[in-house]
């Protein structure tokens, strides 16, 4: 039987016009503070299911992709302490497509983290501001580039039905998009 965890960071650089997800924009975030909760909370569930190898990690958000490398590297040494992994264990981390998060890609990886998920939502700028995000189509595809060399997995997400969208522009895109090489999109 495969046990998956499951690890939210709630918050972002900016709260997107159209997310219902537990995401908050805060100046600062106590990292301490969160770090002794995390691990708190999975000591507690390891006490209520633990006794088998965790076959995934998912850290979800938010922006999981705003923590500090050192963070997720305590989580994840402490879940492997907690569980154990199987070898070939998928850890994933939701990141939003930024030049700021791509720099840190290096430093996730040297982590743990084996597989990205990357918010690209759109390549078209124009849809982009009208989706409220923060990157750029060339923004996207210079971070998908980085990911693509620092995870073994890669996969991306985009919006569709926008305002605009049919279904011949989707084709076209989609016949695009799956040319980049990613695992999963
Ligand atoms: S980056 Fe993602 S989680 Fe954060 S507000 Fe935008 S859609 Fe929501």
């Amino acid at each position: 039987m495969a046990r998956a965890l499951y690890i939210h960071w709630p918050f972002c650089a900016k709260k997107c016009p159209y997310c219902d997800f537990n995401s908050h924009v805060r100046d600062g975030v106590d990292v301490a503070a969160w770090e002794a909760a995390l691990i708190a909370d999975l000591r507690a569930e390891a006490a209520v299911a633990g006794g088998m190898a965790l076959t995934s990690i998912f850290f979800g958000g938010g922006t999981p992709s705003l923590m500090p490398p050192a963070l997720v590297a305590a989580l994840l040494t402490e879940a492997e302490r907690l569980w154990g992994f199987v070898p070939e264990i998928e850890i994933t981390l939701e990141a939003n497509p930024s030049s700021v998060e791509a720099g840190n890609f290096a430093a996730l990886a040297s982590a743990g983290i084996n597989r990205v998920s990357l918010g690209v939502q759109s390549l078209d700028d124009a849809e982009l501001r009208f989706l409220g995000r923060l990157h750029g189509a060339k923004e996207a595809l210079a971070a998908l580039d980085t990911a693509q060399q620092h995870f073994k997995r890669v996969s991306f997400d985009l919006i569709y039905a926008l305002p605009g969208h049919t279904p011949e522009l989707w084709h076209d895109r989609l016949t695009r998009e799956l040319s980049f090489g990613t695992g999963h999109l």
